[in-house]
C-alpha cells in the first residue's frame, strides 16, 4: 500500500515512512492510494473472530509490503493485551435500539490507547536496530499526552516530551501522565493555556535550530496509523450486531474527527454503515460544516467535555480530500483560504456527497447531562460526558427503529468523576490499575510559558540524557 498527501505534491510514502513522518511535507494529510475492498463475504468470516484477529484481518491492507501478517499479529497482541478487557472494545446494550461500545479499557482510561497502544509497538518496531532516535514532543489538554506517554514508556529509540498547561488539566489527568516515571519521558507544566503550549509545539516543529539537532516525531490524530488501528472496532462492533447482513449505525462524539473518519474508513472498505452521527458540543465546527457547509472557526468555549472543546479539525481535510474526487489541487487551495481567513464555504456538492453517510449535531451541556441520566436510569450504565455527548446525538437522530446505533463510549467516566456525580449523583471509582494513582510519586519540570525557556530544555535534555 502507498501512501499519498491530500495535497497532492509530497512525495509517495509506503506504510513505514507514513508513520514515522505525520505530517506530509506539502503541509497535508497522508491517506492511502486507494481503500481496501472487502466483499460480504470476507466480513461475514470476520464473525466470532477476536478482537486481536478481527484487527490482523482489517488492517493487513493497509500495511502490505513493510509488514508480515505474522508481524502485524505480534504487534497487536503486544499492543492489546495490555486492554484490561478480554474483548478490548465490548458492546453494552442499553435498550432495544441503543449500544455503547467501550472504548475505554486500555491502560489510561480513554479510546486514545485503542490507536497509541498499537502505534507504540510501530514506532519501536520501525526504530529497532537503527540508528535513528526520535524526539516526540506534543501538548495536552488531558487525554493524549498520558496515552501517549503510556505508549512509547521505557522504549529505546524514542524520548517523550509532554507538555501540559499548569493546574488545567484535572489531578487524575496530570498525575496519569507525571507518575510514570521511565527516563524516556519528560512531563513540562507550562505556566499559561492549552493553546500557549500547542503554540510552542508548533514553533518547534517549524525551527531550524531544532530539526538540526534532533528528529522530531508527532503522535496526534493527524498520524495514519491512528486512524487506521481505529477503523477495526468499527468491523468489530458491526459483525457482532448482525453485520454484514444488518447495517449498523454509529454516533461517535467528535473533536478532530479522527475517530468518525476512521468509520468513513470501515464504510467505504466496504462494511454497511447505515449512518454516521457526528456528535459535537457547544464547539460545533463539524456540525455547521456538515450541515450547510460553513467551515469557519471561531474561539473555543471551555465545556465538561474537554476532549471536544477545538475549532479547527484536523482530519477533516482526509474527507475533503475525497469529497473532491481526491484532487489534492483543490484541496490546496480550499486549505490555503482557510488558514488565511480561518473560515471556508465547503462547495455544496461536496456538503451534498456527504449527506449520504453523515448527520450531525450540536450537544449543549444540558441535553449532555439528559443523555448522562438517561444512560443511568434506563440502561443502569455510568458514562462518561463525551460518551453522553455521542447518546444524546444518537438518541436524538432519526435513524429506523430496526437498526442498531452503536455510541463510541470514549472515556472512562472515572476520568472526568466531577461532571459524572454533578449529573447523576454517584462519583464513579478509579479502575484497580488506577487505584493507587494519588500516592505515586510524581515528577515534572515547571517552566515558564515562554518559547526560549522550553526550547533551550528540551535541547538541553537531548544533548545532555
Ligand atoms: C480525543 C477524544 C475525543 C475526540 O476524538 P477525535 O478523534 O478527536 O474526534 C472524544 N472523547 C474523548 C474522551 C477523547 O479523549
Amino acid at each position: 500500500m502507498e501512501y499519498i498527501s491530500t495535497r497532492g505534491s509530497a512525495p509517495t510514502l509506503d506504510f513505514r515512512a507514513a508513520t514515522l513522518a505525520g505530517l506530509a511535507s506539502d503541509g497535508g494529510l497522508y491517506v492511502p492510494s486507494s481503500w481496501p475492498q472487502f466483499t460480504l463475504d470476507e466480513i461475514r468470516s470476520l464473525q466470532g473472530l477476536s478482537y486481536v484477529e478481527t484487527a490482523v484481518r482489517v488492517m493487513t491492507p493497509f500495511v502490505n509490503g513493510v509488514l508480515s501478517e505474522e508481524e502485524l499479529r505480534e504487534l497487536c497482541q503486544a499492543a492489546y493485551g495490555r486492554f484490561s478487557h478480554d474483548a478490548v472494545t465490548p458492546l453494552v446494550q442499553l435498550d432495544h435500539q441503543h449500544w455503547l461500545l467501550e472504548l475505554f479499557h486500555g491502560p489510561t482510561l480513554a479510546f486514545k490507547d485503542v490507536a497509541l497502544q498499537l502505534l507504540g509497538q510501530l514506532f519501536a518496531k520501525f526504530l529497532a536496530g537503527g540508528d535513528t532516535d526520535i524526539t516526540i514532543v506534543g501538548a495536552t489538554s488531558g487525554d493524549t499526552g498520558s496515552a501517549a506517554i503510556e505508549a512509547v514508556a521505557g522504549r529505546e529509540h524514542i524520548r517523550i516530551f509532554m507538555l501540559h498547561p499548569e493546574g488545567r488539566v484535572s489531578d487524575v489527568q496530570r498525575r496519569q501522565m507525571t507518575t510514570v516515571l521511565a527516563p524516556n519521558v519528560y512531563n513540562v507544566a507550562i505556566d499559561g493555556s492549552f493553546d500557549d503550549a500547542q503554540a510552542m509545539v508548533k514553533r518547534l516543529f517549524g525551527d531550524a535550530e531544532v530539526r538540526e539537532k534532533i528528529t522530531l516525531s508527532a503522535v496526534n490524530s493527524i498520524n495514519w496509523a491512528r486512524l487506521m488501528a481505529q477503523v477495526v472496532y468499527y468491523f468489530y462492533a458491526a459483525v457482532r450486531l448482525g453485520g454484514p447482513d444488518r447495517e449498523v449505525a454509529f454516533s461517535v462524539p467528535t473533536g478532530n474527527f479522527g475517530d468518525v473518519f476512521a468509520g468513513y474508513v470501515a464504510s467505504r472498505m466496504g462494511l454497511p454503515i447505515n449512518r454516521l452521527i457526528v456528535a459535537t458540543n457547544v464547539n460545533d465546527i463539524l456540525h455547521r460544516a456538515l450541515s450547510s457547509g460553513d467551515y469557519s472557526a471561531g474561539t473555543v468555549t471551555p465545556t465538561a467535555t474537554p476532549s471536544m472543546d477545538i475549532q479547527v479539525s484536523s482530519n477533516f481535510e482526509r474527507l475533503l480530500f475525497d469529497l473532491a474526487s481526491r484532487d489534492g489541487a483543490e484541496i490546496n487551495g480550499l486549505m490555503a483560504e482557510f488558514e488565511t481567513k480561518r473560515a471556508m464555504q465547503i462547495p455544496e456538492d461536496m456538503v451534498a456527497g456527504a449527506r449520504g453517510l453523515f448527520s450531525s449535531a450540536s450537544v449543549d451541556g444540558d441535553a449532555m447531562t439528559l443523555a448522562l441520566r438517561w444512560a443511568q436510569e434506563h440502561g443502569g450504565q455510568i458514562i462518561d460526558p463525551h460518551s453522553a455527548v455521542g447518546l444524546a446525538a444518537a438518541r436524538a437522530s432519526d435513524v429506523a427503529s430496526d437498526i442498531p446505533v452503536v455510541t463510541l463510549a470514549t472515556a472512562h467516566p472515572a476520568k472526568f468523576r466531577e461532571a459524572v456525580e454533578r449529573a447523576t449523583g454517584v462519583r464513579p471509582a478509579l479502575p484497580t490499575r488506577l487505584g493507587n494513582l494519588f500516592d505515586r510519586e510524581e515528577r515534572y519540570e515547571k517552566l515558564a510559558g515562554d518559547y526560549d525557556t522550553v526550547k533551550a530544555y528540551i535541547l538541553s535534555v537531548c544533548e545532555h540524557g
